[in-house]
């Protein structure tokens, strides 16, 4: 053959983008996608993927997760891999990433550092602005390295998370101002601090307390705070993991008003009920709580109507013995040391004590497909677009990344939609040893994942070694990328 043939033809699947699914071939040469149409001759590539009977797939971008506790970069990123994920955008904090210290900007260095060395798949990074942050010193300088997204917790005030509002509206108005984008952990944490005081001075510690001690109302609230402020500096503002029915309305007025407000959910918030809390105690504890019914579905509608723009996963990589000891949370000071309950086996006898995160990456294709697609809540296209395509519109990354067409990053998923299994700890690939989808049975799964043209999962394997993987600096110029009061996707 000529030096002119390609690497790869993933041959005879049904390639989905945002708008259509259609038989087609896609011809990738070197990193990028050479070609994708129904007319790709089958000798133009020097090995061919047979993907008929199959979906192939824009690789989907987790724009939502903190490998820093068991599973770093390293782990992480493979068991990503194989859930059909092929960039991740990790949350970056002051004073972690391997034992980093000093300021926000310094924890990032070592954060892109790292994942250069144990990646296996590409990243950006978001900076989370923590309340001893130098706002004014740092968001610049962060824009400047490519990390354009600055979250902030509304929330945990005791344990110094929180940034206070006067910071907040200075760090949105900065990351406004130098063409960034704000992201908020929607909850009211004050009142959150005193329903758990409440709660622990009345005996009340036990998984079914959990819930209650952070009422829907207060993410509402939050979400509308964090839009007020968003709209009073002209910032775009991405909520993460929106979970309360309550929020739906609120950003539906907003976005109606044409502010850029994106929504996130997660695939625990749509699939997870109060009932694993109850279950499970501490293994379920994150925040915002799971929630009813009801909530789920309030999720699922706002993914299908747009006022859900994505789905993240919020991997925390927590091994149960980290969730039982509280995890990577600072030590809260002593209340009412005395009060203890019968626990589970799994869990702190006080669930105020236990650590906040699950482990749901490698989970999140499957479950939002299953529920999803194969429930007809979503169509394929619109998983698509709320996994693959509007994470790399609203961080910068599009068209390099979230669509198969020429010129992407050649980051390919192969989607076997008659594969039933059964998710687990056991079918997971990280460090991480529970998930909360222990035992769930779903139908379709990720069964080849490639990143820049190079094969990453094939047959099962790992096949490609960390060392190649690109830090992903975000185009300002790019970001948030709708026009005002539209829908990205
Ligand atoms: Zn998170």
């Amino acid at each position: 053959m000529t030096t002119q043939q390609a690497d790869y033809l993933i041959a005879n699947g049904l390639v989905v983008s945002g708008t259509c699914v259609a038989k087609q071939d896609v011809l990738v040469k070197g990193e990028a996608i050479a070609r994708v149409g129904a007319d790709v001759p089958k000798g133009a590539a020097k090995k061919v993927i047979d993907a008929s009977g199959k979906y192939v797939l824009p690789g989907v971008i987790d724009a939502h997760n903190h490998p820093d506790n068991s599973d770093k970069m390293d782990t992480f990123s493979v068991s990503a891999a194989y859930g059909g994920i092929t960039t991740i955008i990790p949350f970056i904090r002051s004073g972690r990433h391997q034992g980093a210290s000093g300021t926000i900007v310094d924890a990032v260095k070592r954060f892109i550092e790292e994942g250069q060395r144990t990646s296996v798949l590409d990243f950006g990074g978001h900076a989370s602005l923590v309340g001893g942050d130098d706002v004014e010193r740092d968001v610049p300088a962060l824009i400047r390295m490519g990390v354009l997204s600055f979250k902030m917790y509304m929330t945990y005030p005791r344990r110094g998370i929180m940034i206070p509002d006067d910071r907040m509206v200075l760090a949105i108005a900065l990351a406004s101002r130098e063409g960034g984008l704000a992201m908020v952990h929607a909850e009211n944490g004050y009142v959150i601090d005193y329903l758990e005081e409440r709660f622990i001075s009345e005996g009340k510690v036990s998984a079914e307390y959990y819930a209650p001690s952070r009422p829907r109302i207060l993410e509402a609230e939050a979400v509308m705070r964090a839009a007020t402020y968003a709209s009073t500096t002209d910032c775009p503002m991405y909520v993460v993991h929106l979970s309360a029915r309550e929020s739906m309305d609120i950003v539906a007025n907003w976005k109606d008003q044409g502010l850029r407000l994106y929504g996130e959910t997660c695939p625990q918030y749509l699939a997870l009920t109060d009932e694993a809390m109850r279950r499970d105690g501490a293994l379920a504890k994150i925040a915002p709580p799971l929630r009813e019914p009801e909530d789920n579905e309030a999720m699922w509608e706002g993914l299908a109507t747009g006022l859900i723009d994505t789905v993240g996963s919020d991997f925390c990589g927590f091994t149960k013995a980290q969730k039982r000891s509280g995890g990577r949370t600072p030590t809260p000071e002593p209340r009412n040391p005395g009060i203890r309950v019968q626990g589970s086996e799994s869990g702190p006898q006080n669930i105020f004590e236990a650590a906040f995160g699950g482990n749901s990456a490698e989970q999140m294709l499957p479950v939002v497909y299953h529920g999803g697609v194969n429930q007809g809540r979503i169509t394929l296209p619109r998983l698509v677009q709320v996994m693959c395509e509007n994470p790399a519109k609203i961080f910068g990354l599009y068209p390099q990344k979230g669509t198969l067409q020429p010129g992407a990053d050649a980051d390919i998923v192969v989607f076997d939609p008659s594969v039933k299994h059964t998710l687990g700890a056991a079918a997971q690939h990280c460090k991480a040893d529970f998930t909360g989808f222990e035992g769930m049975e779903v139908l379709g799964n990720a069964v080849f994942t490639m990143q820049r043209g190079e094969v990453v999962i094939e047959g099962g394997e790992l096949r490609r070694k960390p060392g190649k993987a690109k830090y992903l600096a975000g185009d300002p110029g790019l970001a948030a990328y709708a026009p005002k009061g539209h829908a990205v996707g």
